[in-house]
């Protein structure tokens, strides 16, 4: 299986350190506020590439963190933590934000069938082995103390800069991080932070009260896990230039050694062509999608649609695109699914073989994808269905399932005498059903009265009356 390293920026054969054992660590979410979509495509691709790693054959110990501490407002060391400002804000704990965002991240994980990682670790879980992980920089010589916490010195770690390419001496001080004048150099980040007296989360440390720098998290974390060496370490595009390139430097400075083999980053996803923010109103989360009656797998379906590598436009006539393509899936893997026929092995062996060389080129799901349509358009057979199913253990797109989905179109589809405008709003009132959206279901329900028909839920559907 090839992957692409961003280290050497070439795809590169997958070796693990142990034969058939792929040790993975995720940066997690920072648990202040709802996951938008882009960040839950960064965890559809740790997802793939988790079950690709399986589906060849590899066992999994993989670790994904959550950030509950320590990310300031700015990713290098400024501004307050955005766990604290979220606290503040909405007056409560930093505990109670931490626990509420983390549960609907969960949530949404589930809805888009993002398997949970093996271990999911809390900063806050783990402040005794930052301080000891910092401590032990400091004694080697890589980590100083300032007024207002303990950096790490990049002029003692030679390899600083090597994952994004960055030139230090070409940059302008300050340029990418705020010279803080008692730094020795300007790229230099903060592995413990001393908290003024009204910060909110503080520990006992040997410098007084404080509290852990973002990055050193991850670092202390997948040692702990993990092992002071690991196969894979994947994050956002985003990460490379600040969090990974100073996780780099820690653990390499801390182990004397190369610490993760491999480095994959997923490429961001955009809105309409540009950038997600607040400002802009389009930050959508998967309850959002919801709210509009897509099925949250036609947004993992939406995904599946570009390479990992690859910036991904979300738009929602794209998601109605893949909603379309995904009700289609199902209809069809359910006709294999009921046929009687057989399919000769040499065809479904072909088929196979593609499948697996698009997986094992860099996770090439797009094209996976492309050769599970292909292939369904063979003769109906509960062989291609069994096939089918067993792609799916990759793309995660629910098709063991198939007769739920396509037994919900079919109740649909037989109420002819219904106008088309009623069951289209019978549908998406099905689909808020299904995500128990209830205001929404309620909302719909009494458009489809105010229209002169009622709608009776059955066990997996509903059927509709007219007045
Ligand atoms: P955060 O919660 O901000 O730490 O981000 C969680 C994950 O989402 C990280 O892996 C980021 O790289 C990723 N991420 C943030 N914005 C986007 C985006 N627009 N598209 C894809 N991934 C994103
Ligand atoms: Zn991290």
């Amino acid at each position: 299986m090839k992957l692409y390293n961003t280290l050497s920026r070439k795809k590169e054969q997958f070796v693990p350190l142990s034969p058939n054992l792929a040790t993975l660590y995720t940066c997690g979410p920072t648990v202040y506020n709802y996951a938008h979509i882009g960040n839950m495509r960064a965890y559809v691709f740790m997802d793939l590439l988790r079950k690709s790693l399986r589906f060849n054959g590899f066992k999994l110990n993989s670790v994904m963190n959550i950030t509950d501490v320590g990310h300031l407002l700015s990713d290098s060391d400024d501004g307050e933590d955005k766990i604290a400002i979220a606290a503040k804000a909405q007056k409560k704990t930093p505990l109670e934000i931490a626990n509420y965002y983390t549960g609907i991240f969960f949530d949404d994980c589930k809805r888009l069938n993002i398997e949970t990682p093996e271990h999911i670790a809390k900063a806050t879980d783990y402040i005794q082995e930052m301080i000891d992980y910092v401590v032990d920089l400091v004694n080697k010589g890589y980590g100083y103390e300032i007024d207002d916490g303990i950096y790490f010195d990049i002029s003692k770690f030679e390899g600083y800069g090597k994952l994004s390419r960055i030139k230090l001496d070409e940059q302008q001080a300050g340029s990418r991080v705020d010279v803080n004048s008692q730094k020795r150099n300007p790229y230099d980040f903060a592995l413990w932070k001393k908290a003024e007296p009204n910060h909110i989360m503080q520990w006992d440390s040997p410098w007084g009260k404080g509290y852990p720098g973002w990055h050193i998290e991850c670092s202390a974390m997948s040692r702990k896990i993990l092992g002071s060496m690991l196969d894979i370490h994947t994050g956002g595009v985003d990460h490379i230039p600040i969090h990974h390139e100073n996780e780099i430097a820690q653990s390499e400075a801390k182990e004397g050694k190369k610490t993760v083999n491999y480095w994959l980053h997923g490429a961001f996803m955009l809105v309409d062509g540009g950038k997600m923010s607040k400002s802009l109103g389009n930050t959508y989360t998967v309850s959002n999608l919801i709210e509009r009656s897509y099925s949250p797998l036609a947004f993992r379906y939406f995904c599946l649609n570009a390479h990992y590598r690859k910036e991904l436009n979300f738009t929602f006539e794209g998601l109605s695109a893949s909603q379309t393509a995904l009700d289609r899936l199902y209809d069809t893997v359910l006709k294999h699914k009921e046929s009687k026929m057989k399919t000769e092995k040499s065809v479904l062996a072909k088929y196979k073989s593609e499948f697996e060389n698009a997986i094992k080129d860099d996770l090439n799901i797009p094209m996976a994808l492309g050769v599970l349509w292909t292939m369904l358009k063979e003769p109906t057979s509960v062989d291609i269905y069994k096939l089918a199913v067993s792609f799916d253990n990759i793309l995660g797109l629910s098709l063991s399932e198939v007769e739920k989905f396509a037994k919900e179109k079919m109740q649909i589809a037989s109420n002819t005498e219904i106008p088309q405008e009623i069951l289209n709003l019978a549908n998406e009132r099905l689909l808020a059903r299904n995500s128990k959206n209830w205001a929404e279901s309620d909302r719909l329900r009494d458009k489809i009265a105010e229209l002169g028909y009622t709608i009776k839920d059955t066990k997996d559907s509903y059927e509709i009356i007219s007045k």
